[in-house]
């Protein structure tokens, strides 16, 4: 037995010693320094007794070592499991006791609270941006190689925890070969090669900065810009010698509104990614007036990796998210029938890079991951007919309301076409008689902009049961680490009671 996923994207490094990694104070690490890292952690969990099958959670800073870590869990068999670094105490106790990890790695400011947390016997080492955490020190004494321990494609490489936008996390259970097919298809699709320079200012505990940034770079040999955190600035000083960057909608929006911003900062750049959350169809346009590239928009989630992507070649279209990816099936379905093209429905997914299951959650497992192996994403979608995907929204968000249904995207892109209006946001709350009732918070360029023309406009377009019952203007849009915007958390504010 191998371990297919160390072998893809570690081991053919260990000799190279073209640059891996540049860190925001300029210093490198060549692959095959990284390579060896990755050797040396693995030393540090196989001698704390971490086996095969063991899961080690990761709430650490954005560190050359943290990412080793990963390398390291993959070579010696445990399943990595990283956290947003901005989970609380509260929030880290429901991950631990689901998780059961044998180990805990954490930012040694916050050893000691982790301590108390993981009185059942999780050991707990640090990690620290001045290198000098616990894990990092051990690290430093042992050898620079360690023996591949065999895994088989479906063994789990990662449980990797679901954003938490519509309820609380899940833990997604990704195996070998998930990780690995989806590295593959994205790399050849996006034409990844080691002459690519990839600006890294995403987050590496989620599936986007972690799996489709790293494990691309990774498979390919490109060299990452590794910045700690997104930052106008660095990213504006860096988009000249780069070529790639993978981003979520707020970074090209935060881009767009720096004057810097133009065709010739960008002339080295060949690709523009976006991902995570919608792309607006305005940003899309002015990022090409601005730029002359066409962002291109992929889909996917954590339980499935990469579903969908706009092709690299052929045309990128604002407000699609493009075909299903080579060796992924995507159908449209309503109660499990699959709908003709232009019908909006169910997007279900299947293929290698469709995950194993929720962790510790058989029932929901049962329930949407069908014995056929398509998976059910809960987002719903359009095709066209030669299989052109359009994300309509969530279907948790889908708004019934007098038996009618309602998708927000619909109402909020009416909305977003108002002069003056920069971005919306369409929900449903609960209403007695008609059972949910639907409120448009509206953020202007202006604050002084009044709704009464914003729902004039909306009455000319619209049916009237699609028409909001009340407007209310905010200067933004609640929106976690990844830009998702958090309808949960409108709906809380301006539900009833
Ligand atoms: P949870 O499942 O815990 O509620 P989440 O679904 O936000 O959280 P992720 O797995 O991080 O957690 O996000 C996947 C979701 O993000 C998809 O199901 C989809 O709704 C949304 N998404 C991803 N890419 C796009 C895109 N290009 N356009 C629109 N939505 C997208
Ligand atoms: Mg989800």
């Amino acid at each position: 037995m191998t371990n297919i996923l160390y072998d893809a994207l570690f081991a053919p490094h260990a000799q190279n010693d073209a640059v891996f990694l540049t860190r925001d104070d300029g210093s490198q690490v060549s692959y095959a320094d990284f390579v060896a890292r990755v050797a040396q952690l693995a030393h540090v969990l196989a001698d704390a007794g971490v086996k095969p099958g063991d899961r080690v959670v990761v709430q650490a800073p954005k560190l050359l070592d943290t990412i080793a870590l990963y390398g390291a869990a993959v070579q010696t068999g445990a399943v990595y499991l990283p956290l947003n670094t901005a989970y609380t105490q509260s929030e880290l106790r429901y991950f631990i006791n689901d998780a059961a990890p044998a180990l805990v790695v954490c930012d040694a400011s916050s050893a000691e609270e982790v301590r108390g947390l993981c009185a059942d016997g999780a050991q707990v080492l640090t990690l620290s941006a001045a290198g000098d955490g616990s894990l990092s020190l051990q690290a430093d004494t042992k050898p620079t190689a360690f023996t591949t321990v065999p895994r088989g494609p479906d063994d789990l490489a990662a449980l990797l925890y679901t954003s938490g936008t519509t309820g609380r996390s899940k833990g997604a259970m990704m195996s070998h070969k998930n990780l690995l097919s989806n590295a593959q298809s994205l790399t050849d699709l996006w034409q990844i090669t080691a002459d690519d320079r990839l600006i890294h200012a995403l987050p590496i505990f989620h599936t986007h900065g972690l799996f489709v940034a790293l494990n691309t770079s990774l498979l390919a040999g490109a060299q990452v810009r590794f910045m700690a955190a997104f930052d106008v600035e660095t990213i504006i000083a860096e988009l000249t010698h780069g070529t790639l960057l993978m981003g979520v909608p707020t970074f090209y929006t935060r881009l767009l509104a720096d004057a810097r911003l133009n065709s010739d900062l960008v002339r080295k750049m060949r690709l523009f990614i976006s991902g995570s959350a919608p792309l607006l169809a305005e940003t899309h346009t002015a990022f090409e007036t601005r730029t002359g590239h066409r962002i291109l928009e992929r889909y996917g989630m954590t339980e499935t990796n990469m579903i969908t992507s706009n092709p690299y070649d052929g045309e990128r279209l604002a407000g699609t998210v493009g075909y299903a990816l080579p060796g992924t099936e995507v159908v449209i379905t309503d109660d499990g029938q699959p709908v003709p093209a232009g019908q909006i429905g169910m997007i279900e997914v299947r293929g290698d890079n469709v995950f194993q299951g929720y962790w510790n959650m058989p029932e929901k497992t049962a329930e949407e991951l069908r014995d056929t192996g398509f998976f059910i994403t809960g987002d719903l979608g359009v095709s066209t007919d030669d299989g052109r995907i359009s994300i309509v929204g969530r279907q948790k968000d889908l708004i019934i309301s007098g038996g009618y249904n309602i998708y927000p995207k619909e109402v909020e892109e009416v909305i977003n076409d108002i002069d003056g209006v920069v971005e919306s946001a369409v929900f449903g709350i609960p209403h007695p008689d008609f059972g949910e009732t639907v409120v448009a918070v509206i953020v202007p360029a202006d604050m002084a902009m009044s709704t009464a023309p914003i729902a004039a406009h909306v009455q000319a377009q619209l049916a009237r049961f699609k028409h909001p019952q009340r407007y209310i203007i905010a200067d933004a849009l609640p929106r976690n680490t990844m830009g998702k915007v958090q309808k949960n958390v409108l709906r809380a504010a301006y539900g009833p009671g």
